[in-house]
């Protein structure tokens, strides 16, 4: 299984993370168009290659953070706390 690194509990198992999409994507004003709420719903890059994605510590510390990987080869390049 492969190593994730938290940014507050150090390497840990992927198994106790829960992937929560692109840590790109900003969410919108709230009196925006349906239309702007459903491109942020709905419609993503999913590019290969360099990625930076949210993801959740749930089986340890449960704050979220960055994590920079790679989305062909799964390299993980780093993590950094949001918020
Ligand atoms: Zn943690």
């Amino acid at each position: 299984m492969q190593q994730f690194p938290c940014p507050f509990c150090g390497p840990r198992a992927e198994g106790e993370f829960r992937y929560a999409g692109d840590a790109g994507v900003k969410r919108p004003a709230r009196d925006c168009s349906d239309q702007e709420w459903a491109q942020y719903l709905y419609m993503r890059r999913n590019a290969k290659g360099a990625a930076r994605e949210l993801w959740i510590h749930t089986g340890g510390c449960g704050r979220w953070f960055a994590l920079a990987r790679d989305t062909v080869t799964h390299v993980v390049n780093g993590s950094e706390p949001i918020g």
